[in-house]
């Protein structure tokens, strides 16, 4: 699922804090997710551990991944609960 987007529409910050996603910073991207929209599947903490850990806090860590591979990730994502905003432009 494209992580930009939401209903074919790219996402903003007040977008997604105002539909329950929470915020994990990062220098160029950050990460949104969404507990009640996780439906545990796993792709996340399987396709980059260092990023997504289950266990750790903060459990996302946006910086642990480039750009393209937090997005690569976070694309992965079958439920829509993960979302990003990148800050670099690009
Ligand atoms: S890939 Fe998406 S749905 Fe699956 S555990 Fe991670 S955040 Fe939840």
């Amino acid at each position: 699922m494209d992580g930009s987007k939401i209903n074919e529409k790219p996402v903003n910050e007040s977008m997604l804090l105002e539909q329950g996603y929470r915020k994990y910073s990062g220098e160029n991207l950050d990460i949104y997710y969404s507990k009640d929209i996780c439906a545990h599947i796993g792709n996340c903490v399987r396709g980059n551990a260092d990023v997504f850990e289950v266990g750790r806090r903060p459990w996302i860590i946006a910086d642990n991944g480039s750009v393209e591979e937090d997005i690569r990730v976070i694309d992965s994502c079958p439920s829509g609960a993960l979302k990003y905003i990148r800050k670099d432009g690009k």
